[in-house]
């Protein structure tokens, strides 16, 4: 395990490095400049943004160090040896431990607990520490914005600044009520964290660019498609919405749908959601009269914006929370 006074004597001549992966609207880009701000000597911090949409998978990179003249570097990070992940959907779509090297720290929002976590991301050379920080911001912020809880977690394992300096910088960056509960919900993950050592210690002296392709073709997102420029519904074309892109799985609700009327539900085929559904999620067949009649919702690219709970007028879609109760499978000795 890390201490404080260990990470004083490697900043000393080296550069920390740590990535941030998050969706388009979470905060990362902010996360990574609270790391900067809070951080006591010298940092540098750049975003990287990929299709320009709310629910995108972003990154942002830190180089921090006590020593001036290692902080030099606009390059984006390739071998972090911290990387956080806001967002546990992006488990499943981006290479998360791209370039970290083996004793790296892999600091998840998840309610997995540490070993399913490494099966997960395919690496058992990792150090993990997960938090259940949408939980936690929906309880503390009451919005699911995980940027400031996932710092908790950070400082826990690192000790790459304190709870206090971070305070100070969210005091600095947001007012009143909203820093307050910021504060708040950082000390809840840094005690909420749970953390699973494998005993294995990073090497800090990596900063090197090393090949690695964040997304592999073939992926969704990287199929091209053959009308460009708007997703719109057309069976001979797209068979519902935007069936290429994950547009975002950002959202802590599983969006219901009751059925049809006639099969025991509430829905009695209005489309009204089908017209408001910014991603098209709404997933409809034709009938034997020929008509489009709503089957169900496309959990895989509703972003969970609610906007079909709210115009629908007879109550037949609802929501319920994605994340269960957090699980910890490796007791701390410490
Ligand atoms: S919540 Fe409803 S409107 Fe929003 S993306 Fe999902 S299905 Fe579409
Ligand atoms: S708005 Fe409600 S009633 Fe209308 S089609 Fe959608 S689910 Fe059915």
């Amino acid at each position: 395990m890390l201490t404080p006074e260990h990470i004083k004597e490697v900043l000393k001549d080296n550069c920390i490095n740590l990535r941030f992966h998050a969706r388009g609207g979470q905060g990362g880009i902010t996360a990574s400049n609270l790391c900067v701000e809070a951080f006591d000597g010298y940092g540098a911090c750049q975003p990287l943004f990929g299709a320009e949409r709310m629910g995108s998978p972003t990154e942002s990179y830190v180089r921090l160090s006590t020593n001036e003249d290692l902080v030099r570097n606009n390059e984006q990070v390739y071998g972090p040896q911290f990387v956080c992940v806001l967002d546990p959907s992006l488990l499943g779509e981006i290479a998360v431990d791209a370039g970290m090297p083996k004793g790296g720290w892999l600091i998840v929002n998840t309610t997995m607990d540490q070993v399913s976590l490494q099966e997960v991301v395919g690496r058992k050379d990792l150090n993990v520490a997960t938090i259940d920080a949408t939980n936690i911001a929906m309880d503390v912020l009451g919005r699911n914005i995980t940027n400031t809880i996932i710092l908790g977690a950070l400082i826990r394992v690192s000790h790459l600044f304190s709870i206090e300096n971070l305070s100070n910088a969210i005091m600095a960056r947001f007012k009143g009520a909203i820093a307050g509960k910021n504060i708040v919900a950082i000390k809840q993950a840094y005690d909420d964290t749970c953390v699973y050592d494998i005993g294995v210690d990073v090497d800090f002296t990596v900063d090197s660019k090393v090949p690695w392709q964040q997304v592999s073709l073939g992926l969704p997102g990287y199929t091209e498609l053959d009308m460009a420029g708007v997703w719109y519904k057309d069976e001979t074309v797209i068979s519902v919405g935007s069936d290429q892109v994950n547009t975002g799985s950002w959202g802590e609700w599983d969006v219901i749908w009751s059925g049809q009327k006639a099969d025991g539900g509430k829905c009695t085929d209005c489309a009204q959601c089908w017209y408001i559904c910014p991603d098209l999620a709404i997933l409809t067949e034709e009938g034997e009269d020929g008509l489009q009649h709503m089957t169900g919702i496309d959990q895989f690219h509703c972003k969970s914006c609610l906007n079909c709970i709210s115009v629908c007028p007879v109550d037949a879609i609802s929501k319920k929370l994605k994340q269960g109760p957090a699980a910890c499978a490796v007791p701390e000795d410490n």
